[in-house]
């Protein structure tokens, strides 16, 4: 089961602010601890180093010099601020000891030996714990004669360190309250949004693409999301009115010359006919039938491009070559109108190509310039190397000398199924598919298409292609 962002941000950001309240509680606590020592152990350190000035080693024997130090109230007096004070020879034999000590002896709290020194001893003796530090007394000979153990219990440092941990366990436990509700308000916060748009995505359908989502959120990744949605929407609203005006135009455009075929073939059956007559018709039908699968042909190939199933075979071609063995088949779709076709192509140009593909776009262009043109004007192709932003390109023009396109139609030519309106009322015989597929087959061998036209003089069509060099 897929969890929720709002649980999952949850989960995260009280874990998260556990672990930072952890860590921090633990740093202070440790380091407390370790201020506490370091002070405890400095004062215990200055205590033993007074009374080491009390002592003198003379004749073998330790002589100790009263003074104010061994009645001061926390040398005298066993409170848990008391400072346990004793002068010991070198086997640790008391010598003297500080009155808040009475009959206790203080090195029983401790498990000492003659090297340890300067250091703190811990000890948890009668249910108090207890630290020891011990100096030792040394002559000026180098001969070491006894310890000064200087001693404390630890029962008010404890006392702050476990009032210490109590509100380091708070603090924690206020840190996840906290942070728990931080990231409630936090989760909804960033969800709200993600929500909103969630539930207008999923209520849209193809006869409600035009709704557009609006929420409104400070946060730039909401709001590039919210537009890259809407652009989205756009697109689909675009690409489905596409499909409908294509199967519109497709049904239009079939139902014509079928319907032509029906009438034909009525008028054939509605009475006896010699053989003569229905070999006319036969061909009427023919030229008809023809037609129908020119239509369906262009839909296909397009179809084929759309989903990328198309293969393209390429193969170097030389552009000249080219021109010089398809030149025949172009003339014969100009020579009806009794147009001459010139070919002006420089040497040694070659492109990758499909030549099946090159052919078509070619004869596409040809029989567009001889369609639009009047009889017996000129239409001339020329191929030359041309120098692009992209490097080396070639161009292919097919120029005409005939009506030309209207400035308001020039952005649409290329639309499948567009003919300028003066072409579908005097049906020139085009379905408005040529200039689609003349561009597809462009793109596909990595080029582009242009069109330039001035009404009333003609019309120049030029494709750019990638030139190929002879290794
Ligand atoms: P069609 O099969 O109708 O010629 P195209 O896609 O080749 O379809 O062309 C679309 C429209 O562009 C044509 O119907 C025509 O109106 C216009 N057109 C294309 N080429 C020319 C041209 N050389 N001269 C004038 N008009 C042209």
């Amino acid at each position: 089961m897929a969890v929720s962002l709002r649980t999952r941000l949850v989960v995260i950001m009280v874990g998260l602010s556990l672990g930072m309240a952890v860590v921090i509680s633990l740093s202070v606590l440790l380091s407390f601890r370790h201020l506490i020592k370091q002070h405890l152990l400095e004062e215990l350190r200055e205590e033993a180093s007074d009374f080491s000035e009390l002592v003198d080693f003379s004749g073998g024997k330790i002589l100790i010099r009263q003074g104010a130090d061994w009645l001061e109230p926390e040398h005298k007096y066993d409170s848990d601020h008391a400072r346990y004070m004793v002068i010991t020879d070198t086997l640790f034999n008391t010598v003297q000891k500080s009155a808040n000590l009475g009959d206790r002896e203080l090195q029983y709290y401790f498990d000492l030996h003659p090297e340890d020194h300067s250091r703190l001893i811990d000890s948890k003796a009668d249910s108090i714990h207890f630290v020891c530090f011990i100096r030792p007394l040394t002559a000026s000979s180098g001969v070491r004669y006894g310890y000064v153990l200087s001693a404390t219990n630890t029962a008010q440092t404890s006392t702050y360190i476990s009032i210490l941990e109590r509100t380091s366990v708070i603090v924690v436990v206020m840190a996840i309250f906290a942070g728990g509700l931080m990231a409630v308000f936090l989760a909804r916060r960033i969800t709200r949004p993600l929500m909103a748009i969630e539930s207008i995505a999923a209520g849209m359908d193809l006869s409600s693409l035009d709704q557009r989502i609006t929420v409104k959120s400070k946060e730039a990744e909401i709001k590039n999301l919210t537009k890259s949605l809407n652009q989205l929407f756009e697109r689909l609203q675009r690409s489905v009115r596409q499909i409908n005006e294509f199967s519109s135009n497709v049904s239009h455009e079939l139902r014509t010359p079928l319907t032509i075929l029906r009438g034909n073939i009525e008028v054939g059956l509605s009475r006896d006919r010699t053989p003569d007559e229905y070999v006319s018709l036969l061909s009427d039908l023919l030229e008809e039938t023809m037609h129908v699968i020119k239509i369906i042909d262009d839909m296909l190939l397009l179809a084929r491009a759309d989903n990328r199933a198309l293969m393209v075979k390429r193969e170097p071609i030389d552009l000249a070559q080219f021109c010089m063995e398809f030149k025949k088949d172009w003339e014969i779709f100009c020579a009806a109108k009794k147009q001459p076709l010139t070919c002006t192509v420089s040497e040694g140009i070659r492109v990758e190509a499909d030549r099946t593909m090159l052919y078509q776009m070619i004869l596409n262009l040809i029989s567009n310039a001889s369609k639009y043109s009047p009889d017996g004007s000129e239409i001339e192709v020329s191929v030359l190397r041309t120098r692009s932003e992209t490097g080396h390109s070639v161009e292919i023009r097919i120029a005409d000398h005939g009506r030309g396109i209207p400035s308001d139609d020039l952005a649409k030519v290329f639309d499948r199924f567009y003919r300028v309106d003066k072409d579908r009322s005097q049906d020139s015989g085009g379905i408005g598919l040529g200039l689609s597929i003349t561009k597809m087959i462009a793109e596909l061998h990595g080029g582009q298409v242009s069109l330039e036209s001035m009404p009333g003089k003609g019309t120049t069509v030029t494709v750019f292609l990638p030139e190929i060099f002879a290794r």
